[in-house]
């Protein structure tokens, strides 16, 4: 697992997170380097033995131990058993990252309602019942960040994939109407839009089975000449979490190479 370690230790010291789809790519990723930074960790997804992987792998890099519940995020009683889990072991959370995500490439005039359901009761409504579930006591304490992971741009298609892209232009709407309702309340609401970063899952579900070698065509679209990494992502998660971040609200940080200036997604699904 490649780190920036540009944080220290005590960079989320005293914080507990918990992160959604945290046993693999991106999400394990911030669960990494959260460890890392000083926070309790907690990882939800829905694969039981995911996720004990993805433990034992984060004790071994990282020399701490995290907790770990089966969870899908479209079942609102899971993500109350998420809650329960994480206020019995931590007293609470101080920061959630909304990672999970399903997506998979389907023309728009063939998509069903039921993939369209899944993609959204997955990425939309998960984000809803999570920060639902959490929100509350973030609110009573009067501490708490929210971090969504989002797209760059969705507002500009996202050819493909219309289920994910209508999904994540709503969370960024959530991220800031969240942020305005509640930032006087001491809980910040920020989101990441990554870029092409060659997970597992998405090269998979979204380059036609062509694999990493799919991300490779599209890199010449990236004006810092590479692919992300999900060390990339992390890394700016470790600093929209901290305090650092103590005055920024509200916002959809893209992180991508500057795919962004080449006009959003457009260009890669091609
Ligand atoms: P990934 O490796 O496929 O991770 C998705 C995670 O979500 C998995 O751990 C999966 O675990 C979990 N998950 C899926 N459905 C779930 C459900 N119903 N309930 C709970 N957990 C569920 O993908 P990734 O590339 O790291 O993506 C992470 C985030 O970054 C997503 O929000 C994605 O949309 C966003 N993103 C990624 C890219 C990219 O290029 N990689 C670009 C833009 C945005 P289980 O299977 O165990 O449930």
């Amino acid at each position: 697992m490649t780190t920036h370690r540009l944080f220290t230790s005590k960079a989320l010291a005293g914080e507990v997170a918990v992160i959604t789809g945290g046993r693999s790519g991106i999400g394990y990723a911030i669960a990494h380097d959260f460890l890392a930074c000083g926070a309790d960790v907690v990882i939800a997804s829905r694969s039981a033995e995911g996720l004990a992987r993805a433990e034992a792998r984060l004790a071994d890099e990282t020399g701490r131990s995290c907790g770990m519940v089966p969870c899908d995020v479209r079942d609102e009683a899971g993500v109350e058993r998420l809650y329960d889990y994480v206020a019995a072991r931590h007293g609470g959370a101080t920061i959630v990252v909304n990672n999970a995500a399903a997506n998979f490439r389907t023309p728009a005039e063939r998509m069903t309602s039921r993939a369209f359901d899944v993609v959204v009761g997955t990425d939309l409504f998960g984000t809803f019942h999570v920060t639902r579930a959490f929100v509350p006591a973030m609110l009573e304490a009067g501490r708490g960040v929210i971090l969504n992971i989002t797209l760059p741009r969705p507002e500009a298609g996202f050819p493909g994939f219309a289920h994910c892209g209508a999904a994540k232009a709503a969370i960024i709407s959530l991220t800031a109407t969240w942020a305005y309702e509640w930032g006087r309340r001491g809980v910040r609401v920020n989101a990441i839009a990554p870029g092409p970063v060659p997970t597992d899952g998405v090269a998979a579900n979204m380059l036609h089975g062509e694999g990493a070698a799919g991300f490779e065509q599209i890199t010449s679209n990236i004006p810092v000449g590479r692919l992300g990494t999900p060390a990339d992502i992390a890394a700016a998660a470790v600093f929209l979490c901290s305090p650092a971040a103590g005055w920024i609200t509200g916002q959809n940080l893209v992180v991508d190479g500057g795919v962004y200036l080449n006009g959003g997604n457009a260009p890669l699904m091609r």
